[in-house]
C-alpha cells in the first residue's frame, strides 16, 4: 500500500512537474511568440519611420534646390540691374540697394488692392488704371495720398519710387527740375477744365472750339491720369521741357523706378491728348519697361494686356 502510495505519490510528484513543465514551456512559446510579435511590431514602425525620414529628406532637398533656384534668379536679376547702372551712370552702390529694394516692394505691390468692380483698373493692378476721355474716374474715387511737399500730394503706395527718382535725378546733378503738379481731385479738375473753357468764350471762340482746344491739354473732369494720384508734371508744364537736361534723364531712367512718358509725340491719335514731355505716370517697374520695350502707350498696352495675358 504503502508501496502504491508512494508509486502514486511519485507519480504524483512525478506528473506534477511535467504539467508544470509543459505548462512553462507552453508559456514560454507564447512569450517567445509574443517577443516575435513584437520584434516584428518594432520592425514594421522602424521601417515606416525610415521610409517617413527619406521622405522628409527627399522633400528638404527639393524645397532646398527650389530656394537656391530663386535665390539665383535674385541675383542675376540684381546683377542686370547693376549692370544696367553701371552703364549709365557709373557710380552709387547705395542707390542699387535702394532699387532693390524698391524691385522687392513693386512685386508685392502687383496685381493686389484696386476695387475689381471698378472697370477702369486694369487686371485689378491698380498702378495700371486708367483714366482718359472714355474712361471717366467718379467724384467719389478714393485713393490714399502721401505728402510730396507742403501743397502736393502723390498715391501714397507709390510716393517712395517718386521721392527715389527724385533724388537720383538730383545726384546726377539734374538740379532745374520741379515738381509743378501731381494730385488733382476731380473737384479740382472740373474747375481747370471750366476756367480754361471761359477763357477761350473770353477769346471768341465758340462752346464747341472752346472744348475742343482745352481738351488738347486739360483732360475732361476724371479722365485725368492726376485725378488717381499717379501723375507728376515737371518745371513750367511746356514743350520747352524737352530740351532740359532732366527730360533725357528721364527719358533713360524713368522706368526703372516704374514711370513712364504718358502722352508720347506719336500716340496723340489714341491718347488724344497733345505730346506733353513734362507728364510722367507711374505704372510700377515692370509695366514701364515692358511699355517701353513695345513701344506702346498706356491705351495701346492696357489692350495688349488684355489680347495677350497678364503682362510681364
Ligand atoms: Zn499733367
Amino acid at each position: 500500500m504503502n508501496k502504491k502510495v508512494n508509486e502514486k505519490s511519485d507519480k504524483m510528484i512525478h506528473y506534477k512537474p511535467k504539467k508544470t513543465l509543459k505548462k512553462q514551456t507552453n508559456r514560454k512559446i507564447s512569450a517567445r511568440m509574443k517577443r516575435k510579435i513584437i520584434r516584428k511590431l518594432i520592425q514594421k514602425i522602424f521601417s515606416v519611420l525610415i521610409i517617413l525620414l527619406l521622405l522628409f529628406i527627399i522633400f528638404k532637398i527639393a524645397t532646398s534646390n527650389h530656394t537656391s533656384e530663386t535665390t539665383a534668379e535674385g541675383t542675376s536679376k540684381e546683377n542686370t540691374i547693376l549692370e544696367e547702372d553701371s552703364q549709365s551712370n557709373g557710380n552709387d552702390l547705395s542707390r542699387n540697394s535702394n532699387m532693390n529694394l524698391l524691385d522687392r516692394e513693386n512685386d508685392e505691390n502687383s496685381g493686389n488692392t484696386g476695387n475689381q468692380s471698378d472697370p477702369f483698373i486694369i487686371n485689378n493692378d491698380w498702378r495700371l488704371t486708367l483714366a482718359n476721355y472714355e474712361n471717366i474716374i467718379p467724384e467719389n474715387f478714393e485713393i490714399e495720398l502721401a505728402n510730396i511737399d507742403e501743397e502736393r500730394q502723390f498715391d501714397a503706395r507709390a510716393i517712395q519710387y517718386l521721392n527715389q527718382m527724385m533724388e537720383d535725378m538730383r545726384n546726377d546733378g539734374i538740379t532745374n527740375i520741379w515738381i509743378q503738379s501731381a494730385y488733382r481731385s476731380v473737384k479740382k479738375q472740373k474747375e481747370l477744365y471750366n476756367n480754361s473753357i471761359n477763357k477761350y468764350l473770353k477769346q471768341g471762340k465758340t462752346q464747341e472750339e472752346a472744348e475742343k482746344l482745352t481738351l488738347e491739354y486739360i483732360n475732361k473732369p476724371g479722365a485725368s491720369d492726376h485725378n488717381l494720384g499717379l501723375a507728376v508734371d515737371f518745371n513750367y508744364v511746356d514743350e520747352s521741357f524737352e530740351d532740359l537736361k532732366g527730360f533725357e534723364w528721364l527719358q533713360q531712367n524713368a522706368e526703372k523706378y516704374g514711370f513712364v512718358l504718358r502722352y508720347p509725340k506719336d500716340k496723340e491719335k489714341i491718347t488724344k491728348i497733345k505730346y506733353e514731355p513734362w507728364h510722367w505716370r507711374f505704372v510700377g517697374q515692370e509695366h514701364a519697361k515692358k511699355m517701353n520695350e513695345l513701344n506702346m502707350c498706356l491705351e495701346e498696352y492696357v489692350d495688349y494686356l488684355a489680347n495677350f495675358g497678364d503682362g510681364p
